[in-house]
């Protein structure tokens, strides 16, 4: 068909193109991230509000299976730019598996730290099976990022964290995606917050739509931490964070300061959900909307569930919640919060018994 190359994705960068700090064109690493769906509920809708209307952002359907992706095309781009053959991160497991795929992509060597043990297990198989160099540190996440910004510094490594601006200029196009589809911003933004990266990109991302005047409203930035890992909610940094929700488990966020603006800015909220909160929202989404994310994802339906628990009222709203990356990725969880499977014999009447299904 005539000119239907056009209608084709190419990733973030070159959909974005006018936004995003890029110059060089055969110079773009991409896995054609980005472009994710935005699923409705009307049933949590119905759950939540009057005439409300509820969207769930899908990262878990990004090429490595969370929202890195998107700002991974543009930092290992902008690495490979500037010639770098070499990558770095720490990593609580989602950026470790991004880094390490499109590093491979690009012919880099990527370097990744994790808090030993504490990385969900589809998360290490990723950054091994794209051949990382994987570190397994004794320490937390927080200890992982200091020795990599030390290591960045004196040596021939690029830091591909949120610390690197690339990193959130790339998250950023996930709001002009919501906006894009949705014709306007929602009322109401929710998502996790760990590193506090991606609700300063989003954020970024919102303000630089309306600024250009694609959109003429702003959305509320309601931001959820794990209660054993809410450093900005506590005001103070958590020496030894605890959360099954590991992917947020930080006790000292790198854009502590620029999450906060957000939340000021967009006249939002930064508050915590317990690990009960968020699994009973993980186990929710699993079995009431048919989206398996991991659990750290679920924090931003936890928070949803907190605020109009409290009393908020989001009738006539917009709402979309982020689920910042795949069920897979975490199968042990899945596995630990669900019900038992039933083990039978091979005999049919065994299995009929069981089953107790009603006759034709
Ligand atoms: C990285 C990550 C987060 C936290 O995002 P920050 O930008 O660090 O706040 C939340 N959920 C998942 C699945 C992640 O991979």
């Amino acid at each position: 068909m005539d000119g239907g190359k056009k209608f084709l994705w190419q990733g973030v960068i070159r959909h974005y193109r006018e936004y995003l700090p890029i110059k060089k064109d055969d110079c773009i690493v991409t896995l054609l991230e980005g472009n994710t769906p935005l699923i409705p509920s009307r049933r949590l809708a119905a759950e939540i509000g009057k005439n409300t209307e509820i969207f769930f952002k899908f990262e878990g359907l990004n090429p490595t299976g969370s929202f890195k992706d998107r700002g991974m095309t543009v930092a290992i781009s902008r690495a490979k730019e500037e010639g770098a053959s070499a990558v770095i991160c720490a990593s609580t497991g989602n950026t470790s598996a991004s880094a390490a795929a499109y590093a491979a992509r690009a012919g880099m060597k990527a370097i990744v730290l994790i808090p030993e043990g504490k990385i969900a297990l589809g998360k290490l198989s990723q950054a091994m099976m794209h051949g990382a160099l994987v570190v397994q540190l004794e320490g937390n996440f927080d200890e992982a990022l200091e020795i990599v910004r030390a290591l960045g510094e004196k040596y021939k490594v690029e830091i591909v964290n949120s610390i690197n601006p690339y990193r959130i200029e790339g998250q950023k196009t996930a709001s002009f995606e919501i906006c894009d589809v949705l014709g306007q911003p929602p009322d109401q933004h929710f998502l996790p917050v760990g590193n506090a990266g991606n609700i300063t990109a989003y954020w970024k991302g919102y303000k630089e739509y309306n600024a250009k005047g694609k959109t003429k409203s702003l959305p509320h930035m309601n931001g959820f931490q794990a209660e054993g890992s809410a450093p900005i909610v506590r005001g103070y940094p958590i020496k030894n964070p605890e959360t099954l929700a590991t992917a947020i488990r930080i006790g000292n966020p790198a854009s502590w300061k620029s999450a906060e603006a957000a939340r000021d800015e967009s006249e939002g909220v930064i508050d915590m959900v317990s690990d009960d909160e968020i699994v009973k929202a993980y186990k929710y989404l699993g079995r009431n909307v048919g989206i398996f994310c991991e659990p750290a994802s679920a924090a931003s339906v936890a928070g949803l569930f907190k605020m109009k628990e409290k009393g908020a009222r989001f009738d006539g709203q917009k709402i979309v919640c982020t689920l910042t990356g795949h069920g897979l990725k975490d199968p042990d969880n899945a596995i630990k919060f669900s019900e038992p499977t039933l083990k039978l014999p091979a005999k049919i009447d065994t299995v009929v018994n069981a089953l107790q299904l009603e006759k034709r």
